[in-house]
């Protein structure tokens, strides 16, 4: 992995450079959990897929498009399994080759460039632009993990629909601009599925009562809502929040209320 900073310098290189075949360093499966949400390392596993799901979309509450995911299974031989899911192009572009002896025969992946998350509280490794895979690769590694197989079988599970058979899902519907007068003068229990959208001044912050925020209980950034859900966006994981309280005076403590996933506070 590089890391430019502000010191960096870049030079064109004015010969021809060979550089060797594979660049990796990986990490041990039994490694990755400590690097749940760490986005400043990226790292290189190897694994025995033993399931490849087709590419699908998954909607988020704070973008307008749905992305692109293929979630892959990984083995080390040793009975535990990792997720794998890969994002955006990277979903569509990651196939197999089309080898009819590739059936019986074990399918090793060096995945390079992945980092590792957490959703419903299991961790997974995901693979964004800077992902890139190598099946079966000539490396030393590799030959070691098919020797510690010893000749087991590993047939890939496929499931799911071709990407080319599927719709790409409606963006959700955009929700009305409506002023507080008009949203004051619907019946509550008409309201729009969708909600709403307004935007108000603050004139004044009510002295005697704090604001809270729906915390990520893991990275403590606010989570955003998705239905009546509360979701973070850096850790991607759902209803994982404490409220907490947003310190305005040196003199107020912060304080924090509920941690238990269904706790809904009254929010201002
Ligand atoms: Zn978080």
């Amino acid at each position: 992995m590089l890391e430019f900073t502000c010191h960096t310098k870049i030079s064109a290189a004015t010969e021809q450079i060979t550089g060797p075949k594979y660049i990796y360093n990986l990490t041990p499966f039994e490694k990755l959990p400590e690097f749940i949400n760490d986005t400043k390392k990226f790292h290189d596993i190897l694994g025995i897929i033993t399931k490849i799901n087709e590419p699908e979309w998954i909607p988020f509450s704070n973008q307008p498009n749905p992305s692109l995911r293929r979630d892959i299974r990984l083995t080390y031989g040793c009975g535990q399994e990792i997720k794998m899911a890969i994002w955006g192009s990277k979903a569509t572009q990651f196939n197999l080759p089309e080898d009819p002896n590739m059936e019986d025969r074990l399918a090793i992946v060096l995945f390079t460039g992945c980092l590792v998350k957490y959703y419903q509280e299991n961790f997974y490794v995901s693979g964004y632009s800077a992902c890139h895979w190598y099946i079966n690769p000539d490396i030393p590694e590799a030959a070691s993990l098919l020797n510690r197989t010893h000749g087991q079988s590993y047939k890939i599970k496929r499931s799911g629909i071709p990407i080319a058979e599927q719709s790409q899902p409606e963006p959700p519907p955009v929700a009305d601009f409506l002023t507080l007068h008009e949203m004051e003068a619907i019946d509550p229990y008409e309201f729009p599925a969708t909600g709403c959208r307004c935007t108000v001044t603050i004139v004044r912050l009510v002295e005697t009562q704090n604001w809270w925020y729906p915390a990520c209980n893991l990275c403590k950034k606010s989570c955003l809502p998705e239905g009546s859900s509360y979701r973070c966006p850096k850790c991607n994981i759902l209803d994982m929040y404490t409220y907490n309280n947003v310190q305005r005076t040196a003199a107020s403590p912060a304080e924090k209320i509920s941690s238990s996933r269904s706790s809904k506070s009254p929010k201002k």
